[in-house]
């Protein structure tokens, strides 16, 4: 069964625990991505529902050109309303779900309603031979890592995972989607990460998603020559470029530091003294006595901005270790050391958190004395604790305003419900703009714009086109970073 151009899509029913295959509709045909899951969100969902309830939908959306042999372009969209904006919200995330569904024909997931029983869990099984939703109850309350571990047992070693930890089970609106690496271990550590999107799959019962893409072979454009020339082309031009994220974010931390933009005690300050321990080159230096790297962290990229950190014994301990991440649950938070935020970035991936939103919420509990700034045991008990579901843990995993209104505290850096990226609006005020206007709020990924010395009547200029670009590249498939 088929749409006029061949692609599907799959119609999950929580409430019954029903998956069915249907044709692709041929209006969306150019439509992938973000733009897919904003057109079915606008259609398909009324805008007055409760973000958890059973009439939101969650939808998983690749990019047009993902399953191709497009370089760098195999990148998922999670879409729905979004418990922290109350609005549409896209994240999106490399690894290799995308690539597989892709591979596979399906154009999108998209999952509606809930399960009578909120304490069961289930699990979607996406093969060549079709679609099945299946009991997951000994999977629940598992964290990401161990989760995908077991899971690797149970399906073939072509399968890729989409995947909630503990905070999304318990509906929290920090909570993140994760998604396997392309690496033989299957590392869930690529987060669709902001807007509480893992929360919305939680309140489906919907603990993962294995896709099988088993011996599927990549997407044939129709003009096939020609498609293969302008990739192999472009891969040539940009390997004799620049290639400005072969080291990664993180090495972008000594820039923003001097742009004011490396913000610091919850945002006090534009600066961090600990922009030295920071830097990712310290990260970039750790590679030749303990192993790790960079890699690509779906296939076909060819940017390869991901970093693999490894232990002091020389053992995988997370990826990607990102400029967001090290400035949120790092300086934000006065934490000096990357290693220590090493260990919360992977804590975050296991617990199934946004790091951006835990780490502003962790500023906001330091800064209206609930903590001692720079207690970096301190917050790696506290995201153990979300997983426990203490009332700390509750909040912080709520995110910022959340964490805010139980503190009673003042200063909240927040935009539409949800909190500020790394990336500042006060030096970076076109990227306020993005902020104030984009349905995302305060995500950096909607339409950033470094530029300090932009004149005022520039910004909304530079806004707009900022966020037309990122819109287009996050419906494309195309990794931002391209
Ligand atoms: S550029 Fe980086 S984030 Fe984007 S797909 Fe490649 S490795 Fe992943």
């Amino acid at each position: 069964m088929s749409g006029p151009s061949g692609d599907r899509m799959i119609r999950v029913d929580m409430t019954k625990q029903t998956a069915e295959i249907v044709p692709f509709p041929d209006a969306w045909k150019l439509l992938g991505g973000r733009a897919l899951s904003a057109r079915i969100l606008l259609e398909q969902c009324d805008p007055q529902c409760d973000p958890l309830g059973p009439e939101n939908l969650l939808v998983m959306a690749p990019g047009v050109v993902s399953g191709t042999a497009a370089p760098t372009s195999g990148r998922i969209s999670m879409g729905g309303k979004s418990p922290l904006t109350n609005g549409i919200k896209e994240a999106n995330a490399g690894g290799n779900p995308g690539q597989d569904l892709m591979k596979l024909g399906f154009r999108c997931i998209v999952v509606s309603g809930q399960p009578k029983d909120a304490g069961k869990r289930f699990g979607l099984e996406v093969g060549a031979d079709g679609v099945k939703v299946v009991p997951a109850d000994a999977h629940k309350s598992k964290w990401n890592y161990k989760l995908v571990e077991d899971l690797a047992k149970q399906y073939p070693k072509t399968a890729s995972f989409i995947s909630i930890g503990p905070a999304g089970e318990m509906r929290l609106s920090g909570a993140s989607i994760a998604c396997t690496d392309q690496e033989q271990d299957r590392h869930p550590a690529r987060h669709a990460a902001r807007g509480g999107l893992g929360a919305v799959m939680g309140s489906k019962g919907l603990k993962y998603v294995a896709v099988d893409a088993g011996k599927a072979r990549v997407r044939q454009p129709a003009k096939r020559k020609e498609f293969m020339e302008l990739c192999k082309s472009y891969t040539k031009d940009y390997k004799a470029g620049p290639q400005m994220f072969k080291t990664g974010t993180s090495t972008v931390v000594p820039l923003a530091n001097m742009l004011q933009t490396f913000p610091y005690k919850n945002r006090t300050e534009g600066q961090s003294p600990d922009v030295a321990t920071l830097d990712g080159a310290r990260i970039v230096e750790s590679f030749e006595t303990r192993g790790g790297g960079m890699h690509n962290c779906m296939t076909g990229c060819i940017v390869q901005c991901s970093n693999v950190v490894h232990d002091a014994e020389g053992k995988y301990k997370t990826s990607a270790l990102e400029f967001e991440t090290l400035t949120l649950l790092g300086a934000n938070c006065a934490i000096a050391s990357w290693e220590d935020v090493a260990d919360l970035d992977r804590l975050c991936d296991e617990v199934g958190l946004d790091t951006i939103e835990t780490g502003a919420a962790i500023a906001i509990l330091m800064d209206s004395g609930g903590m001692e700034w720079g207690d970096a045991a301190g917050a790696k008990r506290i995201l153990s604790e979300v997983a426990e579901g203490t009332e700390l843990g509750r909040a912080i995993g709520n995110g910022a305003v959340a964490t805010g209104k139980w503190r009673k505290h003042h200063r909240v850096p927040a935009v539409k419900g949800q909190a500020l990226p790394a990336w500042d609006p006060r030096p970076l005020k076109a990227t306020g703009i993005t902020y104030l206007t984009s349905a995302m709020g305060a995500d950096h990924t909607a339409g950033l714009i470094v530029n300090p010395g932009l004149p005022a009547e520039e910004w909304a200029r530079a806004s707009q086109e900022a966020q037309l670009v990122n819109a287009v590249t996050d419906s494309s498939g195309f990794c931002q970073f391209l």
